[in-house]
């Protein structure tokens, strides 16, 4: 079955399009954290930020700022965010990117934080730059 993304930028399905070039789209996304929520996408079909081209990634990152800026205007700050994978809850395997208007005392709240033991904050910093 065809990616749902591709169907919206085909306009095979309706969106509330606020924004389209030849590379890039945005619309509001059909289940909102806060009115105002917006996909900024590549038109070109990549499922998550490890296969995405760079090129392309440059051009959508353009339109992620333009969005995110135009909804700082709207609001009184903005989140964004990006799921790659189904641990991170991915659902749609079409890279995009979520921006998400904040408006004072939303009640919307933060992930809660974990703690590391004594040396293991060392230990992972290592892990992680021999995986980079
Ligand atoms: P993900 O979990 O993959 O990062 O987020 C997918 C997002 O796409 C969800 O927030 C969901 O509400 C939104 N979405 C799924 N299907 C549609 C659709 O047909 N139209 C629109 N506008 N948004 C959709
Ligand atoms: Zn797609």
């Amino acid at each position: 079955m065809e990616c749902i993304f591709c169907k919206i930028i085909k306009k095979e399905i309706p969106s509330d399009i606020v924004y389209e070039d030849d590379k890039v789209i945005a619309f509001l996304d059909i289940h909102p954290v806060n009115k105002g929520h917006t996909l900024v996408l590549p038109k070109e079909h990549n499922e998550n930020l490890f296969d995405i081209p760079e090129r392309v990634l440059d051009a959508t990152m353009r339109i992620v700022k333009k969005i995110a800026t135009a909804l700082n205007r709207y609001s009184d700050g903005v989140n964004l965010w990006q799921n790659n994978g189904k641990a991170s809850g991915q659902l749609v395997d079409h890279i995009h990117f979520h921006i998400v208007p904040r408006f004072n005392g939303d009640g919307l709240r933060h992930w809660s934080g974990k703690k590391y033991q004594e040396g293991e904050a060392k230990r992972v910093a290592e892990e992680i730059k021999r995986l980079i």
